[in-house]
């Protein structure tokens, strides 16, 4: 039986832009236990964000300020 089921836009994230978004921002998010010396193997990778093509540069530089603060980071891939 053919199943028809539907997509969730996802949208970019730039002030009122609305348009699709053609970008997906991830960050590794840690899950190890507190006191846990395996902690790669609780390295999670979460979406904190996505954008059109016309806002990489601008999405990116917001997700920096929303997860890293003033904190010096690598990008954000
Ligand atoms: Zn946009």
């Amino acid at each position: 039986m053919i199943k028809v089921v539907k997509l969730h836009a996802n949208i970019c994230k730039h002030q009122s832009c609305l348009n699709r978004a053609m970008y997906e921002f991830t960050d590794i998010k840690n899950m190890a236990p507190e006191g846990s010396l395996e902690a790669s193997e609780y390295q999670k990778t979460i979406t904190i964000g996505y954008s059109c093509e016309h806002h990489v540069e601008e999405v990116n530089k917001l997700l920096k300020e929303i997860y890293y603060g003033n904190e010096k980071s690598d990008n954000i891939q």
